[in-house]
């Protein structure tokens, strides 16, 4: 593993160098702390959900704080981390070629979703029939507060899923459900109403099933977002779980992505030009800013590397990314002292979560350098209870 160099924070790199690429500064201690708190407070397996961030920086703090379980999407996915020791993979993409389930058994993996019968046939096919697996019925739920829905692409419902219930607890050594209730689900209800319908599911198809699955969504903050306390999340949860008529037997997970690693990472931006309000700065949305272009998400920001005569009084900006397009635009609005002006250095914070996972190469950007960063993220869920933790 190449060794980063470590800063106090972004100030004291931007006082040792003047970056030329845009930044990624990882707080590999921010990751294990959320790490460390879902482990304390969920009341089953956490499977971290690989998608969301991939650098070994992270993955390595996830690891130390003791996460084990990973949630993979694809087969680069598995063999990227097809080294991590005593890793149990979980394949959670319902649609899989018959190729990657087929290597990713040979791999070790045990445990598949699905939704439907033509999967489950291919999952048999390719594992020749084993008897060793886990199978998870992946159900459609209601996003309620989520800002990315996932519903509309995967899940079964209804009788067609019953169905699928009972052919799967006739060939998978334990079967469980699962689902999604959206990416950056700010209240908790929606995991509430998503075990209302896995508990009638369960009464209706008959079966006994073995695991339950609450899958990710659990927030962040941003600026343009304060969610419910995690702990509410948990207590939700934990009430759904207890009433389901399978609650004594069955073992519970969750597949956290951003709420593990949203806070571990900046991103440390150049300013390039201001025209008034807008700001043309070095990164944007084919890099890491995808996320603030299409999904509306105002990351926390703050001027670095220089001393900001009026830190408090602050003025709406609109960010504009490097490449030709007019659409690298990020709407915000961006609060940030008047005085920002060219040649001034940005925080951008919380970006921990598949923004750089999903930054692309157009125009010929997409390229970062890489820091280690100590000091606390620009938010944070793990606050108080983050105390709690570490002082234990
Ligand atoms: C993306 C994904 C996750 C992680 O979602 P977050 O909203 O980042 O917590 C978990 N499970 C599945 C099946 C996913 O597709």
């Amino acid at each position: 593993m190449v060794k980063l160099d470590t800063f106090a924070n972004a100030n004291a790199l931007i006082a040792a160098r003047k970056p030329e690429q845009p930044v990624v500064g990882f707080r590999p201690h921010a990751a294990g702390l959320a790490a460390r708190w879902f482990l304390a407070n969920f009341p089953g397996d956490v499977a971290y959900a690989y998608k969301a961030n991939s650098s070994v920086f992270l993955l390595g703090a996830l690891y130390g704080a003791g996460i084990r379980h990973f949630d993979v999407a694809s087969l680069p996915e598995i063999e990227d981390a097809k080294t991590i020791p005593d890793a149990t993979f979980h394949f959670m993409h319902p649609v899989k070629s018959r190729h990657a389930i087929r290597r990713a058994f040979g791999l070790g993996c045990r445990s598949f979703a699905l939704d439907s019968e033509a999967e489950l046939k291919k999952i048999l096919d390719e594992t020749s029939n084993a008897k060793d697996l886990l199978l998870w019925v992946r159900v459609a739920v209601p996003a309620k507060n989520s800002r990315i829905p996932l519903e509309r692409k995967f899940g079964i419902v209804g009788a067609q899923a019953a169905r699928l219930l009972v052919k799967t607890r006739q060939v998978a050594k334990e079967i469980g459900i699962t689902f999604h209730v959206g990416s950056q689900t700010v209240t908790p209800e929606a995991y509430a109403i998503a075990l209302g319908e896995v508990k009638a599911l369960i009464v209706k198809a008959g079966v006994v099933v073995d695991r339950i699955d609450v899958g990710g969504g659990f927030p962040s903050r941003y600026s343009n977002e304060m969610p419910s306390p995690l702990s509410e999340f948990m207590a939700v949860i934990r009430h759904g779980i207890e009433a389901l008529p399978v609650a004594d037997r069955c073992r519970v997970m969750c597949e956290p992505g951003r709420a593990l690693v949203a806070e571990a990472e900046s991103l440390i931006v150049r300013v390039d030009a201001r025209r008034g309000g807008d700001l043309f700065i070095n990164d944007g949305s084919y890099g890491m800013l995808f996320d603030a272009a299409h999904l509306g998400f105002v990351f926390p920001i703050r001027i670095i590397g220089r001393d900001v005569r009026d830190p408090h009084v602050l003025a709406p900006f609109e960010l504009w990314g490097p490449t030709c397009d007019s659409i690298d635009h990020m709407k915000g609005p961006f609060l940030l002292p008047d005085s920002v002006r060219e040649g001034d250095f940005l925080e951008i914070g919380n970006t921990g979560a598949y923004a750089r996972a999903i930054a692309g190469h157009f125009n010929g950007y997409g390229h970062y350098d890489e820091v280690i960063l100590q000091d606390e993220p620009m938010f944070t869920m793990y606050g108080e209870v983050a105390l709690a933790v570490a002082g234990e």
